[in-house]
């Protein structure tokens, strides 16, 4: 569908914030849009600068079992979510309903969407249906609250997920987790409820909040076992009865800090939330104070759980230190766990950007940060995450594409984030030394960075950008005048913010 046949607000898109926010708040979307805006402050950056938000939620629904996740919004969008979900290996089918113009503005869209959850709705195929609204369809309107909560059996969830009211895809997880959450708890409050498939533990738990390397689940638990207690599920989930096992636990561990939607399910069923994460020394003798704490144990309790890993976090961050100027930035939220790590490894880190929002649970982390010479930036932007790289000179930028992209072309040694870092345990013993290897390799680049650059000098850029066949065919006269046209241009835009 292009563009021209679509209402105003379809024909926007990622660019075009206010106008949707105001569509959608003309529609009678305004209760959804402030809670998304206490849920997760924006600004300095309010548009999503990575991915479409919506990938969050998408690839939480497609790593459960036994869920179907259906999508309405703009073509566009679509093709690009499900290319980025295969691309990441989903291996499932993403429904969509499709709209034009007319089912838009008449309503049709949400009859469609309707008549699909039913079809879908088989119990031997599926627990639950999740239906997720995108950029338009949330502008417009379209009511997925008045979808049948459940149809044969099969649960359906609703959720509106806009670039215009998400900042990042990883609070879009926290949406679907939230929603999920919100579901199961009312279930579980009505009456008794199926056990997961792996069995619930015997012993008190702590359920784990933020996707994590998969080691890191159980190195968590082993921490846990000499103070009597386990480590629950993860959520985001990979199966619906999960869902009652975390609500189930005696606490919640916010090892990424931004899932508050989650977090107000986990209060409103009464389990405390602490924050921070087993990370390093400091930061594992402090997470299992505050779990000790949590679950109102003795002092030798806790005691012996930290002596039973303390030492050996400090001989793994000794046998593999790391020395040199570290910038991180990135979207997971983790930046501050990472940096922690670095730190306590012997590194220089003066820079931590992340595009999530402070948060009660990432207060403990900044804080040990500031005072170990780190200036930590939350909801920081692309602009500030390279003027950081740019500025400070590391000897290591670790970041999202764009901020390696760039950190390559000065000859500056750079790691993907989420490639490279979080495809490692950072938690207790194993996160210890894990980040040593790939880091101080990667640093030991920068003569081969310097190398390619140099070979590479002024290839791909201003005149030589592009392929040519012979030499670019300059014309100096034509950048004379546009250069005075757009020199007018500003002056007028400059006398009319005047007036
Ligand atoms: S749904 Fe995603 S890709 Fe589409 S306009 Fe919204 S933010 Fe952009």
């Amino acid at each position: 569908m292009s563009a021209p046949d679509l209402p105003p607000v379809a024909a926007g898109g990622c660019h075009a914030r206010d106008e949707m926010t105001q569509a959608a708040r003309k529609a009678g979307v305004s209760e959804l849009l402030d809670r998304y805006a206490a849920d997760y402050p924006q600004g300095p950056h309010d548009k999503p600068q990575s991915m479409c938000p919506a990938f969050g939620s998408l690839r939480v629904g497609l790593r459960m079992k036994r869920v179907a996740t259906v999508l309405s919004g703009s073509a566009c969008c679509v093709y690009g979510l499900t290319f980025v979900s295969h691309f990441y290996g989903a291996r499932r089918s993403v429904g969509y309903v499709p709209f034009n113009s007319e089912s838009l503005v008449t309503g049709k869209l949400f009859e469609d969407i309707r008549d699909a959850v039913h079809e879908l709705a088989d119990p031997d195929r599926y627990d639950a249906v999740v239906v997720t609204n995108l950029c338009v369809p949330t502008a417009s309107g379209v009511p997925l609250r008045l979808l049948p909560s459940e149809i044969n059996g099969v649960r359906i969830v609703g959720i509106d997920v806009p670039g215009f009211g998400v900042p990042t895809h990883a609070e879009a997880k926290d949406v679907l987790a939230g929603a999920m959450l919100n579901y199961a708890r009312k279930e579980a409050e009505a009456g008794p409820v199926a056990a997961p498939e792996g069995g619930v533990s015997d012993r008190p738990t702590v359920t784990l909040l933020g996707e994590m390397f998969p080691a890191d689940p159980m190195i968590i638990g082993q921490m846990l076992a000499p103070m009597g207690l386990a480590a629950g599920p993860v959520v985001p989930c990979r199966e619906w009865r999960e869902l009652y096992a975390a609500l189930d636990c005696g606490a919640v561990a916010a090892i990424h800090p931004f899932y508050t939607a989650a977090v107000r399910e986990f209060e409103a069923a009464g389990r405390p939330v602490l924050g921070s994460a087993p990370v390093g020394h400091a930061g594992t003798a402090a997470w299992l104070a505050a779990i000790g704490e949590a679950f109102g144990l003795s002092a030798e309790a806790v005691a012996a759980a930290q002596n039973a890993v303390l030492p050996a976090i400090r001989g793994a961050l000794a046998a593999s230190p790391v020395a040199g100027r570290i910038t991180v930035s990135g979207y997971e939220g983790s930046e501050l766990l990472v940096a922690r790590l670095l730190i306590e490894s012997g590194a220089e880190v003066p820079y931590v950007g992340t595009a999530c929002a402070k948060s009660p649970w990432s207060a403990a982390d900044a804080e040990w940060l500031e005072a170990h010479g780190a200036r930590g930036k939350f909801r920081s932007s692309l602009e500030d995450d390279c003027a950081a790289m740019e500025g400070l000179e590391p000897d290591l930028a670790i970041g999202t594409t764009p901020v390696v992209q760039k950190a390559k072309e000065r000859g500056t040694p750079s790691l993907y984030f989420t490639n490279l870092i979080s495809a490692r345990p950072l938690m207790g013993p194993a996160g210890a030394g894990s980040l040593a290897t790939v880091v101080n390799a990667a640093m030991g680049n920068r003569a081969r960075m310097g190398k390619m650059r140099a070979f590479f000098e002024g290839v791909g850029t201003g005149d030589t950008a592009g392929i040519w066949e012979g030499a670019p065919n300059i014309r100096e006269d034509y950048r004379a005048t546009n250069l005075k046209k757009l020199e007018k241009k500003a002056r007028a835009a400059k006398a009319e913010e005047m007036i």
